[in-house]
């Protein structure tokens, strides 16, 4: 059953919804409410097609890290597409900025990640991340290592086996995801899942002690992998309890179990350091990164490997002639020469301290909200930031989904110019890194207003 389409026929809204499907939309909300056109962009600031313009609190998708008019990106993808839009990389062909990315990565990467493989988007390298883990373990004679645990709330992306990772069942349902081979933990988010009176440290324990028993119900000997986001964004900008990730890798150290640090949103500076592995002090066997890597300028994603896992695959190819695994677009020379220039200017700008100086004026800024009447928890790293929004904080209450509060804080701010994004209830905040401190304290200031805004109209819930 179709419904009339919007009122102005030809509007780009219209014209819009009656020809895209649209990623990770209500389908019935496009219809009723119509398509947001943005159609330009300058600084942190996008514009609608009615000249609205807003400071875009979420960097697109927690990824135009550079915002939306950085020259010089758009100069690279220029004068490589003039100099060489394409060549493959299957077969031992190369061109010079895939081998100049790939050495700029492993420089920077986490301590021991020694080889690149590239991709389009984060989903396709957490797939071949996947596949990469099963490789693995067949070459190293263990073919019976092929589980991968992933946790609660987490999102690796929408591709079957990323998206089965993920651990949003509203990602799955329509789709008879998970596909076997996926097990799943819990998510350690002290404020939501602590029980009554339990210390953090005392969560923390029961997190590693509930892993272990997993891993021991699985069987170890069945286990291929661990795969985390250092911070999961998707799931709601959830930090992981103090001393968590201690407990993961001392449990994947112990039972050979390969730890995969999806790094999709949190690399290149976000969290204060350059890897969110960096801040929680994690040695990942292989770490995913997309996003931030070409600031969105153009897709492009790349998945980082320890030279065991190079080695494993490098067997592989003794015995089976070949890494059958690839795509057209892996190391597309535009892509990696837009991706070679974001990395120039994150270190000529010294990104990590940039974020660390700018920091401060979001967290502490969001911070003032923790006691808000619908506020249960303001949490963050750096530029990331999350504010979950609850009916009742000291018995953490969550509000009816059926009012969508969070839908309504993040409409509000968008009225008065400001682009957050509801996660369920939760607000996540991931900026452009180069915001200034007054942009972010305006940020603040337009959500501080929205909450109020918003709390007024529930009067009596
Ligand atoms: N991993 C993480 C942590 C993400 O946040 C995302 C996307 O938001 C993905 C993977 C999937 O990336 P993509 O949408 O580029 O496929």
């Amino acid at each position: 059953m179709t419904q009339t389409l919007p009122i102005h026929p030809n509007s780009m809204s219209s014209r819009d919804v009656a020809r895209h499907l649209h990623p990770q939309t209500d389908l019935v909300g496009h219809r009723e409410k119509g398509a947001f056109t943005i159609v330009s962009g300058e600084g942190v600031r996008v514009t609608d097609d009615d000249g609205a313009e807003y400071i875009d609190a979420m960097a697109g998708l927690w990824s135009a890290a550079l915002g939306y008019s950085e020259n010089r990106l758009a100069k690279a993808a220029y004068d490589q597409l003039c100099e060489l839009p394409y060549t493959s990389t299957f077969a031992q062909r190369t061109h010079p900025k895939v081998i100049e990315l790939s050495e700029r990565l492993v420089s920077i990467a986490p301590a021991g990640l020694t080889r690149a493989f590239f991709a389009c988007s984060g989903s396709e390298v957490i797939d071949t991340a996947a596949k990469i883990v099963w490789a693995y373990w067949n070459a190293r004679g263990r073919p019976e290592k092929k589980k991968l645990i992933a946790r609660d709330r987490a999102y690796h992306g929408s591709t079957i086996v990323s998206g089965s990772l993920t651990g949003l069942p509203r990602m799955h349902a329509l789709f008879d995801l998970p596909v076997d081979r996926i097990v799943r933990a819990p998510c350690p988010h002290y404020w939501k899942n602590a029980h009554k009176d339990e210390s953090e440290d005392a969560f923390t324990q029961r997190m590693g002690e509930e892993l272990a028993a997993l891993i021991d119900a699985e069987g170890a000997d069945t286990i291929g992998a661990f795969f985390a986001e250092p911070i999961q964004g998707a799931g709601g900008v959830i930090l992981p309890s103090k001393g968590y990730f201690d407990e993961v890798q001392a449990l994947c150290d112990a039972h050979d179990i390969l730890f995969i640090a999806d790094e999709v949103i949190c690399g290149f500076g976000r969290t204060g350091t350059m890897w969110g592995s960096e801040h929680y002090n994690l040695q990942p066997d292989m770490v995913t990164c997309a996003k931030a890597l070409s600031a969105s300028y153009a897709p492009i994603a790349a998945l980082l490997m320890n030279d065991d896992i190079y080695d494993g695959l490098l067997e592989h190819s003794r015995q089976t002639g070949l890494f059958g695994h690839g795509f057209t677009y892996s190391g597309h020379p535009m892509a990696a020469a837009v991706a070679l220039e974001a990395l120039k200017i994150y270190e000529e700008l010294d990104i990590v301290s940039l974020v660390q100086e700018r920091a401060p004026a979001l967290q502490k800024g969001l911070a003032q909200f923790s006691e808000h009447p619908i506020v249960g928890e303001v949490r963050g790293v750096g530029l990331l930031a999350g504010v979950e929004l609850c009916a009742d904080r000291s018995a953490r209450t969550p509000f009816d989904p059926a009012l969508s509060v969070g839908v309504q804080v993040q409409e509000v701010a968008k009225e008065n110019g400001v682009l957050v994004r509801a996660l369920g209830d939760t607000l996540a905040f991931c900026p452009p890194m180069i915001i200034s401190e007054e942009d972010i304290r305006h940020i603040v200031s337009v959500f501080g207003a929205a909450l109020d805004s918003v709390y007024k109209g529930l009067d009596g819930v």
